[in-house]
């Protein structure tokens, strides 16, 4: 950057210009790629350590663009968090994620939870738990097959209104899960004040767990405090058996990783379904 007149900065960076331009591009093809029907939902399963059986599915959104191919929401989910797409997108995740379990369960497999991440800019609409019952009233889903999941940063932004929101949301009968644990303020005072259901270990701890001394150290604590609080406990990002057989050890109930399965189309997660139920 290069200093202007009177303290201005003016950027020319080629690299940040590019991206700039790129982050323009997919904003503008963004707008109504919802309504194209550009959006689709994976889902990755939750095993259980315990029974090695699948117990939830992770909705994750993916944007079928019609030139740039699958793009990930790790992309997109940014700018449509900051020009406010992603309250519709969310809205309509959450729909489309519900009524594919409910189909599942209507299919006659064994019913199982579908978990939903929610956005800050969702957890800040004062209509959230009304969209969220008119979804599970729509949907024909029962609560108790529908966990959210929250990150701590954006519960930390307005605790008090966090707390009367969570309990909102627990009364319907859903679950509510911690996303990336660890990786935001960790304030263990403010945590036992959210009423929270689970707490997923974030993929960054999980991934180097046995070769990283400090990964462990820290994945035993957070599984050590989940205990303590009741809280049912997820690691994400699982990708090798060395990794799972450490979690299992350590009495995590459950994991989410590339070693079991990466996010798949719904069609791919009907055909696992149908093999587990011929078992
Ligand atoms: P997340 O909620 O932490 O989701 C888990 C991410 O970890 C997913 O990335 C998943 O594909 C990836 N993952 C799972 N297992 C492994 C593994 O073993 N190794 C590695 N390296 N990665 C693994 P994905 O699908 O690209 O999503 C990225 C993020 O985008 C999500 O992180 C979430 O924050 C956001 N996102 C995705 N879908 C939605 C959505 O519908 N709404 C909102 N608000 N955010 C979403
Ligand atoms: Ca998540
Ligand atoms: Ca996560
Ligand atoms: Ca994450």
């Amino acid at each position: 950057a290069k200093l202007q007149g009177r303290g201005q900065c003016k950027f020319y960076s080629p690299e940040i210009n590019a991206q700039l331009q790129e982050r323009l591009a997919l904003e503008n093809e963004l707008h109504g790629a919802l309504d194209r029907g550009e959006m689709v939902v994976f889902y990755q399963p939750l095993i259980d350590l315990d029974s090695g059986k699948l117990t939830a599915l992770e909705a994750l959104v993916r944007w079928q663009h019609p030139t740039r191919g699958l793009v990930s929401p790790a992309k997109f989910i940014p700018i449509a968090e900051a020009n406010g797409m992603i309250i519709n997108l969310g809205e309509w995740v959450l729909q489309t994620a519900c009524a594919q379990n409910r189909a599942w369960q209507l299919a006659g497999f064994p019913p199982i939870r579908i978990s939903v991440n929610l956005s800050a800019r969702q957890f800040e609409q004062p209509d959230l738990v009304q969209v969220v019952e008119r979804i599970l009233q729509e949907t024909e889903l029962e609560p108790s097959y529908l966990e959210l999941e929250v990150t701590e940063s954006f519960l930390m932004n307005d605790i008090d209104n966090s707390v009367k929101i969570l309990k909102e949301l627990r009364n319907i009968g859903l679950w509510v899960a911690l996303d990336d644990f660890g990786t935001g303020y960790s304030s263990l005072n403010y945590l036992k004040r959210f009423p929270l259901d689970m707490l997923k270990i974030d993929r960054s701890f999980v991934n180097d767990v046995t070769s990283n001394s400090d990964s462990a150290a820290v994945t035993d604590a957070i599984i050590a405090l989940a205990k303590s609080l009741r809280l049912n406990i997820t690691a994400e990002g699982v990708e090798t058996k060395e990794q799972l057989d450490y979690l299992q050890n350590r009495g995590c109930n459950e994991g989410q990783g590339f070693y079991f399965c990466r996010p798949v189309p719904a069609d791919t997660i009907s055909n696992m379904l149908e093999k587990d139920a011929r078992l």
